[in-house]
């Protein structure tokens, strides 16, 4: 395997030793992989073919000299899967998701921990000591435990209890550390110095570094298979060109990750595979946010944050160090943001997440989406831009804050009635599972996506019966017949538009009083807001329901 190992600081080119982290010319700990990408360059695209879908099909492109099958637990390869309903709430239809709650401990550090620990592994290491603030702890114990390596994992004691359980079960030792994060990496530096063990070096270990970069190359590929190839005019010979999203959005916090995928859609693009790299926009949670404070002013480094103020504990980094330095180059360089978002919004972001999407992510990862739909609102983010979005698992201690605590309904059966259940006896059970009568919705709309998008709205509050008219004469037939509680109203319609459904209903007696709330994509002009006036109970634009006032409209006016 042709790489070598060269100092980001002197330019000494050493060979690879996983357990030496430092520049043995000038002692700098900021290195990087560099390989042989002409001759790789020529042969990758070749390979690809015959290879399985995981991080190991880049091999070539990895620090690891003969990765060992048996310590393999399908690290990478996770799908691109595309938001259909969140593109269509933000009007932005090229919205991927990079589902990393797929890997084997669910979350995207275990690209990170398959690669070290198979280098680690190789090197001959047996123990081993990492801070974390959950998910490199839980990846990498996994990992080591495959490997018979011993962890010593240093976390704080903010970190939830169900992670840390995670974490003991594979076998490593927890050592709860109460104070910051950096507080903890201080403790774990000085217990590895003590004992001589090895200890992982956050974003500075090439191995991690390296591991990233497959996250990259494979959104190149995948995109490129969803939505085509890119031009084929290219000055080199290479059988392949691929497609680049325009941006890759994630949430950080010591900012590992951009780090090492901006290094592998770098690799790309210097082999000629691709033409451009994305724009990075990392987001962190506002009340841990130096790297975004620091971009704000205008700053080349980042002033530590020494009293976190998020109860998103795996994005807590209060000292980002040289990697925002790092990071704030890349990220001006491909014409990126960074941005931050409250604990409430990245919340909120989880929970339209799950209900439009069916994919529940860990708050975290919550906080990129939060990021995302406060880009596209600002308008930084176009429609007509494609988007990837990094996305990880591990929901459960954040239900609490989502859910409230009214969430389940119950069914208690008797014990004399479990035996057999009289059909009396299940129906009173069920009786307080739903009532009788749902609030009855009319919408009324001619574009059949804005149909979809407002009946799953509504949907996923669960307690509506929906019909839809696609024009207004079907509208007022609708209304007739079904004699709803509620009227969602386009206003621009075929045939006979709003305005006209809403004199008509306000002619008759029987349909003068149901509550109307118009929802429109353009902006009105004065007249026509008069001629709403008194008509109406809302008004509300498309591309608005990222909100909760349109449900809360809704609640207020059925409920
Ligand atoms: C580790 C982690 C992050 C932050 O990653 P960095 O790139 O190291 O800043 C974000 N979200 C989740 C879910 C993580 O596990
Ligand atoms: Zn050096």
């Amino acid at each position: 395997m042709s790489f070598e190992i060269k100092c980001v600081d002197c330019g000494h080119a050493a060979p690879f030793f996983p357990t030496s982290n430092t520049c043995p010319r000038c002692n700098s700990q900021w290195r990087e992989a560099v390989y042989d990408y002409d001759s790789i360059a020529e042969t990758l695209p070749g390979l690809l073919g015959e290879r399985q879908f995981d991080l190991w099909r880049y091999r070539e492109l990895l620090p690891v000299r003969s990765p060992n099958p048996a310590l393999k637990m399908g690290e990478g390869g996770t799908p691109l899967i595309q938001a259909v309903n969140l593109g269509m709430m933000l009007g932005c239809p090229n919205i991927f998701i990079k589902d990393e709650r797929q890997g084997p401990t669910s979350s995207f550090k275990d690209r990170q921990a398959a690669v070290t620990i198979a280098a680690l592994k190789e090197a001959g290491i047996t123990e081993m000591v990492a801070a974390s603030t959950g998910n490199v702890a839980i990846s990498y114990s996994a990992y080591a435990a495959r490997a018979g390596i011993k962890l010593w994992a240093f976390v704080t004691s903010l970190v939830p209890a169900v992670k840390m359980r995670e974490i003991a079960l594979y076998g490593s030792q927890v050592v709860k550390v109460t104070g910051s994060y950096d507080q903890a990496k201080q403790v774990a530096a000085e217990f590895a110095r003590q004992r001589s063990l090895y200890q992982d070096t956050g974003a500075r270990t090439i191995t991690s570094i390296e591991a990233m970069k497959t996250i990259a190359f494979e959104i190149v590929e995948q995109i490129s298979t969803l939505l085509g190839p890119a031009g084929t005019s290219s000055t080199k010979k290479q059988p392949t060109r691929w497609r680049t999203p325009t941006w890759y959005v994630q949430s950080v916090s010591g900012g590992m990750g951009p780090l090492g995928i901006a290094k592998g859609f770098d690799e790309f693009l210097r082999m000629g595979f691709i033409d451009r790299v994305p724009a990075l926009a990392p987001v962190q949670a506002e009340g841990c946010a130096p790297m975004v404070q620091a971009w704000k002013q205008g700053r080349e480094s980042a002033e530590p944050v020494t009293d976190p103020r998020t109860r998103i504990e795996t994005l807590a980094t209060g000292d980002p160090g040289r990697t925002y330095t790092l990071l704030n180059n890349l990220v001006r360089k491909t014409g990126g943001v960074f941005e931050s978002v409250t604990d409430e919004e990245a919340f909120r972001a989880m929970h339209v997440l799950a209900k439009m999407e069916g994919i529940s992510a860990e708050p975290a990862a919550a906080v990129a989406f939060a990021g995302l739909f406060k880009l596209v609102r600002l308008g930084v983010i176009k429609p007509t831009d494609s988007v990837v979005v990094n996305c990880t698992g591990h929901t459960m201690p954040a239900e609490p804050y989502i859910l409230g605590d009214n969430w389940a309904r119950n069914v208690i059966l008797t014990s004399e009635a479990s035996e057999n259940i009289p059909q009396e006896g299940l129906l009173a059970a069920l009786s307080n599972v739903a009532p009788d009568r749902f609030a009855r919705i009319a919408i009324v709309d001619d574009s059949p996506d804005v149909r979809k998008l407002i009946r799953r709205i509504l949907q996923s509050q669960g307690d509506f019966t929906l019909f839809e008219a696609t024009n207004g004469r079907e509208a007022l037939e609708l209304v007739d017949k079904e004699n709803p509680d509620l009227i969602v109203l386009d206003l621009m319609m075929p045939e006979m538009d709003g305005f006209s459904v809403l004199d008509a209903l306000k002619a008759k007696p029987a349909t003068a009083n149901i509550p109307v709330i118009v929802v429109t994509a353009k902006e009105l002009t004065t007249d026509e807001k008069n001629r709403l006036k008194g008509q109406i109970q809302a008004l509300m634009q498309k591309g608005d329901f990222l909100s909760d006032e349109f449900l809360e409209e809704v609640r207020s006016l059925v409920g």
